[in-house]
Order: structure tokens, then C-alpha cells, then sequence
């Protein structure tokens, strides 16, 4: 049996606004083996960030809290952590990858010192080595001229490169856990694929992986199992190729007909009617309700429950 890296169990996260009160994530488990790429997708809005914010302790508190569950990272209760140990976790042992640079890196600081510095709270090494260590990160993310730019301010970067910056400063800490929300959406195609490769080495070397992504075309790339999220909670969850021969849940199809086929290029694609209710009006029984093909009356008036529907795969829907 694969040993099990993260185990999130019944995780809800409310938000309280001057609008109200809603569940960002309601009630959602899942976990992670040792060495396993597993991809959570879905549309914005869905829930994913904030899930992955939960992992890391980072959602904005007020107005975000998290009401209930448990995040086991190793057999440890993240959810229990005082913040200084929390501060030891994050980054050594759990990395993140941001959608913004802006998030991970200061502007008043140069690249080169950053990276120096992040190696260096997390590993007992000089700074010449960390230096040399931050200068061959860059080159591997495909940032040319990398002695050069380890003296540039974040500024004089693209938003392309400033991205692998942040890729490379969240790799080459050697983290148990790497946790990547849309890593490569900014980077045109060939920086893509390098991205990919450096996430599959991780891979190789037991690093659990989990990518938050809108684009079932990475999935497909990068991922061993997938857990599909739909507007706070998780719809379905089964292995990639199950997944893709034979989608289960009507938002899981909706997504797989919106990515192109090969050998159908001419063909026009269908992407899911309608969009993500506002969560201060979700239906009160199935969410999708309001977007699915197949509702009916019971959908609209009570809560389908995700269940298994085979070997490793769960759903939730009437119709499973
Ligand atoms: S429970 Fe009903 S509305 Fe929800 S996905 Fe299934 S058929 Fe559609």
C-alpha cells in the first residue's frame, strides 16, 4: 500500500463578508500518496486555492476560517500546528507554487538574494553554495543569462520569468509536498514542457505533487489521479485514465469536451453551459444543478452524496 503524504478529511472553510456567510470548501476529503501527481480541476471559483490555502495555513483570516476537518500532512494534524512550527513546515517540507509571483516574491530585493535566502532557512549550507545552487535553478526553469539575472529586482523581469523564479524557489527547497496552483499559465508552450519535466523529476524522487488547475489538458500531461471540485465541493475522483475513458459525473464530461481532441481539429467545442453560482446562492440540493443536462426533480430539492461508484472512483450524482 502507497504511503499516504497528505490525508484532508472533511474540510469546510467558511468566509463571513459584509454580503454573508458562505463554505469555500464544504466538506472535502481527499489525499495524496508518496510520489503521487494528483490534479484537483474544475472552474474559478470552485474551491481549489482555497483548499490548497488550507494545506499551507494561508487563507486570509478574517474573513476566511477554517470550521472544521483535519489536514493529516505525514500523520501530523496541520490544523493543530502553533504558527512557528507551521512557519518550520511551510516552504521546507511543503512547498507552494502561487497563479501570482507577486505573492512569493518582495519587490525591494534582489532575485539572487532571495533565493539565497530561501535555501538557507530551510538548509544548513554557505551562501556561496546557495548561490551557485540558485544560479543552476534559474538555468534549469529556462531563464537565460541566470548570472545575470540573480542581481535583477523583480520588476526587471517579465511576468513569464518571474513565474520561474518562484517555480524554481519552491523546487529547490526539496520539499515532501509540492503544492502548484496553475504553475504554468503564463509560460508560452516550450517553457511549459520544461516545467513539466522538472515537476515529473520531483516526482521521481518521491516528492508528492498536487497541481490546482482549470485546464484538464495539464491533468492529462501531469497527473496519476484526479479529484474534480465543482462550486466548494469535490463531484468525482478516480485514476487519470478512468477518468478520461469514461468520465462519470455530467461536470466531469462538461470539462472533458472542452479541451480539443486530437484528429478533430475542425470540430467546434462545447464548453459547460452557464457558470459557477455566486456561493451565497448555491442550490440547495445538487450544485450543478442549475447548468446539468440530465436534473430532475429530486436534484433540485436534495444533496447527492459522493459514493463509491467502482474501484477507486467516487461521485456524487443520482444518476451513479
Ligand atoms: S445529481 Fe442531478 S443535477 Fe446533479 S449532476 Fe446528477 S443529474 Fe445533474
Amino acid at each position: 500500500m502507497v504511503e499516504k503524504i497528505l490525508d484532508i478529511n472533511d474540510l469546510t472553510v467558511t468566509f463571513e463578508t459584509d454580503e454573508g456567510v458562505f463554505n469555500a470548501v464544504d466538506h472535502v476529503s481527499f489525499d495524496i500518496g508518496k510520489g503521487e501527481i494528483v490534479g484537483l480541476v474544475g472552474e474559478s471559483g470552485c474551491g481549489k486555492t482555497v483548499t490548497a490555502l488550507s494545506i499551507t495555513r494561508l487563507i486570509p483570516s478574517p474573513p476566511g476560517r477554517i470550521a472544521s476537518g483535519k489536514i493529516l500532512f505525514k500523520g501530523e494534524d496541520l490544523l493543530q500546528l502553533g504558527i512557528k512550527e507551521m512557519r518550520r513546515i511551510r516552504g521546507r517540507k511543503i512547498s507552494m507554487i502561487f497563479q501570482e509571483p507577486s505573492a512569493a516574491l518582495s519587490p525591494l530585493h534582489r532575485i539572487g538574494n532571495q533565493m539565497v535566502e530561501t535555501i538557507r532557512m530551510h538548509q544548513k549550507i554557505s551562501k556561496k553554495k546557495a548561490w551557485k545552487l540558485s544560479e543552476e535553478w534559474l538555468g534549469k526553469v529556462g531563464i537565460p543569462d541566470a548570472k545575470e539575472r540573480m542581481f535583477a529586482l523583480p520588476y526587471q523581469l517579465s511576468g513569464g520569468m518571474q513565474q520561474r523564479v518562484m517555480i524554481s524557489m519552491a523546487m529547490m527547497t526539496e520539499p515532501d509536498l509540492l503544492i502548484a496552483d496553475e504553475p504554468t499559465t503564463a509560460l508560452d508552450v516550450t517553457i511549459q514542457m520544461q516545467i513539466f519535466e522538472l515537476i515529473r523529476a520531483m516526482k521521481n524522487k518521491e516528492v508528492s505533487i498536487l497541481i490546482i488547475t482549470h485546464d484538464m489538458g495539464v491533468i492529462w500531461e501531469m497527473c496519476d489521479r484526479v479529484v474534480v471540485m465543482y462550486a466548494s465541493e469535490i463531484v468525482e475522483e478516480g485514476r487519470r485514465n478512468d477518468i478520461f475513458s469514461t468520465p462519470a459525473h455530467p461536470y466531469t464530461k462538461g470539462l472533458l469536451n472542452s479541451i480539443p481532441k486530437l484528429g478533430c481539429s475542425g470540430k467546434r467545442l462545447k464548453a459547460v453551459a452557464g457558470y459557477v453560482p455566486s456561493p451565497y446562492n448555491y442550490p440547495t440540493g445538487c450544485h450543478f444543478y442549475d447548468r446539468c443536462e440530465f436534473a430532475f426533480k429530486r436534484c433540485k430539492e436534495e444533496k447527492p452524496v459522493l459514493k463509491d461508484i467502482g474501484k477507486n472512483r467516487k461521485a456524487a450524482c443520482f444518476l451513479l
